[in-house]
């Protein structure tokens, strides 16, 4: 096994200071995965929210070369509305009265120095999906959680991973007891297709490379 790469640690600290959903050690894989991709195209993450997972990520493609695409609608996915367990009260714009993460995206991306690296596209998915039509070195998917937004994701994005590319997919639980199951869902279709193979998992993150 060659060393693993050291992530900038002043980048390191900003991802720890963020708000989000995604532990230490998977973001650590997260900007491996990123940065061993980066140069077979861009790299794309589906649900930045505040930018934790984006600074891994994004510093990540950048050590590779590349660049990073944040995809988000900024408005919250179904978990984090008002009443839901995941809402977030610091969030909420009372003016536009929606859930709004963009502001704090910008101010973690300005914060782990990755404004010039990072293209930051406030758009839905499937939106998205539909501009961004370069091959691509590696898709994230941990947007919406619920099965039609997990879906649309899969299907309107798993395609454009290059040959030898990656498809990573956050919050994968075997277990129904353990959490929601649309992600480990898209995740299995992936592995049925044929086109992927299977890399080893970290927590609650799941990989395959493009065959
Ligand atoms: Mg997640």
């Amino acid at each position: 096994m060659p060393p693993a790469h050291r992530m900038d640690p002043a980048a390191l600290e900003v991802a720890r200071a963020c708000k989000g959903f995604l532990d230490e050690a998977e973001g650590l894989r997260l900007h491996d995965l990123a940065r061993q991709s980066a140069p077979l195209g861009p790299v794309v993450e589906i649900g930045s929210y505040c930018g934790k997972s984006s600074v891994y990520v994004g510093t990540g493609a950048r050590a590779g070369g590349g660049r990073l695409i944040c995809v988000d609608h900024h408005r919250g996915n179904e978990e984090q509305q008002p009443g839901e367990a995941y809402h977030d009260p610091d969030l909420f714009d009372a003016e536009a009265g929606a859930m709004d993460s963009l502001r704090h995206l910008r101010h973690t991306l300005r914060a782990a120095d990755l404004e010039d690296t990072t293209l930051v596209l406030v758009a839905r998915s499937a939106d998205a999906a539909g501009v961004v039509t370069v091959p691509l070195g590696m898709v994230f998917i941990d947007g919406g959680h619920s099965f039609e937004a997990a879906q649309t994701d899969y299907q309107r994005w798993a395609g454009k991973v290059a040959p030898g590319g990656v498809l990573a997919i956050h919050d994968l639980f075997d277990d129904p007891n353990e959490g929601g199951q649309a992600p480990i869902t898209i995740y299995r279709h992936a592995v049925a297709s044929g086109l992927f193979e299977e890399l080893p998992r970290t927590g609650t993150l799941g990989a395959l490379r493009r065959r």
